[in-house]
């Protein structure tokens, strides 16, 4: 989609460097970082919340994904977030993971 700014970043259409690439999703930094290493886990097909993803399998490996990343990244500890539908904080209407690492996390998330 080609007014989706996660779209175009996955399509490699940007100057955005991709960390972590396999054939359903890429992993690239924040833009605004919450944490030490903040990565976006975004798969590389158009889907708009968790709650409009309905094949199971790929969100299996869209959370293997994030693991791959946040290991590629020196990731040992890390949290992982999808911030679903505006009132939970999803600003980006493109599924994403965060993979939040490199500082204790406080909980609750707020
Ligand atoms: P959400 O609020 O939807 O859970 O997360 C969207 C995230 O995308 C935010 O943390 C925001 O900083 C990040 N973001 C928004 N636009 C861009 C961009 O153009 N490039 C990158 N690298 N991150 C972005
Ligand atoms: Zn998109």
């Amino acid at each position: 989609m080609e007014s989706c700014i996660f779209c175009r970043i996955a399509a490699g259409g940007t100057a955005t460097p991709l960390l972590y690439e396999d054939e359903e999703a890429v992993a690239f930094r924040d833009i605004q970082p919450q944490a030490p290493v903040h990565l976006l886990v975004v798969p590389r097909r158009h889907v708009a919340s968790l709650n409009e993803a309905a094949d199971e399998r790929f969100l299996g490996k869209l959370l293997a994904a994030a693991r791959k990343a946040a290991a590629n990244a020196g990731l040992e500890q890390y949290r992982v977030v999808v911030n679903t539908g505006a009132e939970a904080g999803q600003s980006v209407f493109h599924l994403h993971l965060h993979v939040l690492g490199g500082r204790v996390m406080a909980w609750p998330p707020g």
